[in-house]
């Protein structure tokens, strides 16, 4: 459902573009809203999400469509953790269906859905091992990266239950925006998209943008 915020840009407290292949992490607060813009369009930013006071707690996909009854993610949707607590609300969206169950690219992965010399080729999982790596202190390990929400990006599934990857219904400044039920560590992988034709092979920047 689309749903436009009455958010403005100039008074959000934290402003970052994240490059296609880098990450983003930051704690973001009880009560904090935050924003995941689509700067040009078609992107796909892989994202995960910890209990901040609790890193063993996470979002958790299946948790999140049982309780919802529904496999796509919009505003109105509330995001659940593995202990079926509510851990944040999607409160604003332009782009208007955000998939939940496709995962995130890995160099594995890549190398099944495009070709065998792609194993080399970075991916989005290498983007979040790296975010671990670099900031210890979380506590976050090789196990803690599960199942993620792959915001904008378009993941029908068919009459007969097929998964199929269709080209992005993003575009150019759309965005979705987040509030958080609790403190939560948010981890973007804004997608390299090496592989994927959905953006004609040509990456580009998101903006994460915080309110308090
Ligand atoms: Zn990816």
């Amino acid at each position: 459902m689309i749903i436009e915020s009455l958010l403005q840009a100039e008074q959000a407290f934290s402003r970052e573009v994240v490059e296609a292949g880098d990450y983003y992490l930051k704690v973001v607060k009880k009560g904090q809203t935050f924003r995941i813009l689509d700067l040009e369009g078609n992107q796909a930013a892989d994202t995960l999400f910890y209990n901040a006071n609790d890193i063993s707690e996470r979002y958790s996909a299946t948790d999140t469509i049982r309780e919802q009854g529904n496999l796509y993610l919009t505003s109105g949707s509330v995001l659940m953790s593995n202990e079926c607590q509510p851990m944040l609300k999607i409160v604003a969206d332009t782009c208007g269906r955000h998939d939940t169950v496709g995962g995130a690219c890995a160099t594995e992965s890549n190398t099944v859905r495009y070709a065998l010399e792609k194993k080399c080729m970075h991916a989005c999982r290498d983007s979040w091992l790296l975010a671990i790596a670099e900031n210890e202190t979380l506590g976050l390990t090789k196990k803690d990266i599960t199942h993620n929400i792959n915001f904008f990006m378009n993941v029908p599934v068919t009459a007969d239950g097929k998964l199929t990857f269709a080209d992005g219904i993003s575009g150019a400044g759309k965005y979705v925006e987040l509030e958080a039920l609790m403190d939560v560590v948010v981890l973007i992988s804004n997608c390299p998209q090496l592989n994927n034709p959905c953006n004609a092979y040509n990456p580009t920047p998101i903006e994460v943008l915080i309110w308090q």
